[in-house]
């Protein structure tokens, strides 16, 4: 079976063409564009494709890879809001994800988002390169007793409460299905309301769908305590982000810690240094000394990139051969 790999990095490259070695039946062709209305004539000539998180699959790159005998879709990643599922069901491709590659690796990430924030190391760290020690300006506070909001408890979700309790935190969680595990860890369940009332710093881990797009935003922060951190590693559209910066200017956010960006296609995984990115509202964000932005590095641990190529290269296998997949998306 021949697979264009799409949004391939070096990286990415390295661990799948590992994780490949031993399965000749399998080829990877490793191509650097994300796959869009515009790249989708490169799939042709393939059997399937693998793509990542910006990569655009909507219906009509769906119906232009069914009309070209393509029969699957593997994802390097866990969420698919950028898939459009029942139009490949409608198909007949077969989408696969890799669910659980690192929930640790992105939980951890939320954290270090957080202890940057709050103790704001990335100001020390060029304060002191410059030979400035004061520590004016450099004040936090104690994590331990705070309350900590978790909304989606998931497994990055799960991941990150156990390490806030780990912390002394107080977590309050929120979910459509809330996790017995984490009631019996300590963690407490509440509706958003509460949620959002008695929280310190709110950390998101829900998937990107209808019901949470811009779930952070004017309505919501209105509910929040003064000076709120809030922590997005999820998906970018689930923070208003002009909205955010609104809350920002008037201190209702204290603290803005984002791994995600509602519009991070026309930026993220690129070197743009010397680019004008043409974006002002992310231009604007990155003024705030109290924010901080990572480009979606958020699963980037070696253990999750060797877990991500070999269980892709498992969805491909079992696709092939026509065996059942627990990680099929549009059954
Ligand atoms: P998961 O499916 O294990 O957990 C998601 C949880 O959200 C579930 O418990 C679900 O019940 C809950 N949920 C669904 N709708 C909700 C709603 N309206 N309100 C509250 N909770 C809701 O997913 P996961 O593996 O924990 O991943 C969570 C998200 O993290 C993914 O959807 C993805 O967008 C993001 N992610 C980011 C990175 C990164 O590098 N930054 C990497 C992997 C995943």
């Amino acid at each position: 079976m021949k697979v264009a790999v799409f949004s391939c990095k070096p990286y990415d490259k390295r661990t799948l063409s590992d994780a490949v070695t031993k399965t000749p039946a399998i080829e990877l062709v490793y191509l650097e564009s994300r796959l869009s209305p515009e790249t989708m004539a490169l799939a042709k000539g393939f059997d399937a494709v693998s793509c990542f998180v910006n990569d655009d699959i909507n219906c009509h790159v769906i119906d232009y890879l069914a009309a070209h005998g393509l029969t699957a879709i593997a994802l390097r990643c866990a969420g698919f809001n950028n898939v459009d599922l029942s139009a490949a069901k409608a198909a007949g491709i077969k989408v696969y994800h890799v669910p659980d590659y690192s929930p640790t690796s992105v939980a951890e990430h939320a954290v270090a988002l957080i202890m940057t924030l709050n103790r704001k190391t990335h100001i020390a760290y060029h304060r002191v390169k410059e030979g400035n020690f004061a520590l004016e300006g450099l004040l936090g506070f104690n994590i331990q007793s705070r309350t900590v909001g978790c909304i989606g408890t998931g497994r990055i979700g799960q991941a990150f409460c156990r390490i806030m309790k780990g912390f002394g935190c107080r977590v309050i969680c929120y979910d459509v299905t809330p996790n017995e595990a984490l009631l019996e860890a300590g963690c407490e369940y509440t509706d958003l309301e509460t949620l959002y009332n008695e929280s310190d710093i709110i950390s998101l881990h829900c998937p990107l769908n209808a019901s949470t797009h811009h779930l952070i935003g004017k309505n919501s922060l209105a509910e929040m305590k003064d000076g709120v951190m809030i922590i997005n590693t999820s998906r970018g559209a689930l923070v208003n982000a002009q909205e955010a910066i609104d809350a920002l200017y008037t201190g209702k956010i204290g603290y803005l810690g984002l791994d995600v960006y509602e519009q991070e296609n026309a930026i993220f995984f690129e070197d743009m240094s010397s680019h004008i990115i043409q974006d002002s509202v992310f231009q604007l964000m990155l003024t705030f000394p109290n924010v901080v932005v990572t480009g979606h590095q958020g699963f980037f641990t070696q253990e999750a990139l060797e877990h991500i190529a070999a269980t892709t290269v498992d969805n491909l296998i079992l696709h092939a051969k026509g065996d059942p997949c627990s990680r099929l998306l549009n059954a």
